[in-house]
């Protein structure tokens, strides 16, 4: 990465800013009032660099992270060096993967009566620690709960090891109004139980926001952390971390009645200028963005024409003498929040955040 924001770039470029980030956090943890918040930051920390992401997050006093595989948790060990932390894996103990798991320094997160053996008999004779997953309504990863009640009445099976944490997931958090909420704290709350010594965790995000019901000892966000808003709508309290920009190679005039783009699916009804960008769904736009997505250029939406290619974009800019090739133009960031971005070429923040390519250059920003 390079470490400059200032840059004259041919690419795409994917600014980091780290300030933002901190900010977010900031919020969530004035909003999680006297929760632990363990970020999230599976899949290189959203596509954003988990190494940058946690260390500014540790920074601002993050102990706490969550991978979901193996590889991003031994990763994510050997970046933070001697700034000490839990790391919580998500994928749990996979077959094979205890030994690993240890020599990373990784905290499992147990899924599956199966976890749970393999674990305790890879700590065998010693005591090993770990968070113990308990669906609660996704049914997705985590034990049943009456698997949980199995597990408390045969704690031979728990003999080696230390169950600091229990987890759920809910399914719903982005929907305040949804009847599985408050089915999941409840279930949540009657499993967490089995285990009076843990602590006890089941907010991601849009969790945070459900009230404090939901925070418990620990919340786990992520998305929010990056910006994406806790109702994948934009929040006004959370900042842009990611912003994806992409210059202008050349405009042209697009006289009425021709077409643009593969498929012509678009026919210009008007003489139109047109800018053509140096990014495509090879960066990460999303193929979908046609026919809703626009950018952000001299204070205005500018929409797409045209389908998206792998490298090249086309974006309407009639009236807009700024338009000049070299000029960069914003695909998403703080004038255009990844959830609108998302929305329109129907994802989500999450996806898009996670599907910026290598191609787009990095930079970071702030500290
Ligand atoms: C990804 C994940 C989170 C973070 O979710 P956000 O919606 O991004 O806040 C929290 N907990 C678990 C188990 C996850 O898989």
């Amino acid at each position: 990465m390079s470490a400059k924001a200032a840059v004259v770039t041919d690419t795409a470029l994917l600014t980091l800013d780290l300030d933002a980030l901190a900010s977010n956090h900031a919020v969530l943890v004035a909003e999680a009032a006297g929760a632990e918040v363990a970020p999230a930051v599976k899949a290189d920390g959203y596509g954003l660099s988990a190494p940058l992401v946690a260390g500014r997050l540790w920074d601002a006093g993050a102990r706490s992270f969550y991978v979901a595989r193996l590889s991003e948790g031994v990763a994510l060990r050997r970046a933070l060096g001697d700034r000490v932390a839990t790391i919580y894996l998500l994928d749990g103990v996979t077959p094979g993967a205890a030994p690993a798991i240890e020599a990373a320094g990784l905290t499992p997160v147990l899924n599956s009566l199966p976890q749970v053996e393999a674990w305790n008999s890879h700590a065998r004779g010693r005591t090993l620690d770990a968070a113990l997953h308990i669906d609660t309504g996704m049914n997705r990863l985590g034990l049943r709960p009456e698997e949980a009640v199995v597990l408390t009445g045969a704690m031979d099976r728990l003999k080696f090891l230390n169950i600091s944490l229990v987890v759920s997931h809910l399914a719903c958090a982005s929907q305040p109004d949804h009847p599985l909420n408050a089915r999941q704290l409840a279930r949540f709350t009657e499993a967490a139980a089995l285990f009076p010594d843990a602590r006890h965790s089941l907010a991601n995000s849009g969790g945070i926001f459900l009230g404090p019901a939901y925070h418990f000892d620990q919340v786990r966000p992520g998305i929010s952390l990056y910006g994406g808003g806790p109702l994948d709508a934009p929040d006004p309290r959370l900042k842009a971390v990611a912003t994806l920009e992409a210059p202008i190679l050349q405009t042209r005039v697009v006289p009425r009645g021709e077409s643009i783009g593969y498929g012509a699916t678009f026919t210009a009804t008007q003489t139109t200028r047109v800018a053509i960008l140096a990014v495509g769904y090879a960066d990460g736009v999303p193929r979908a963005a046609h026919p809703r997505g626009a950018v952000w250029f001299d204070g205005a939406r500018r929409p797409l024409l045209g389908r998206v290619s792998m490298d090249l974009i086309a974006v309407d800019v009639t009236d807009c003498d700024a338009a000049r090739p070299g000029a960069m133009m914003q695909i998403v960031g703080p004038d255009l929040p990844v959830d609108d971005a998302a929305a329109a070429a129907g994802t989500t923040a999450y996806e898009l955040l996670t599907r910026i390519a290598p191609r787009a250059r990095r930079v970071i920003k702030g500290g």
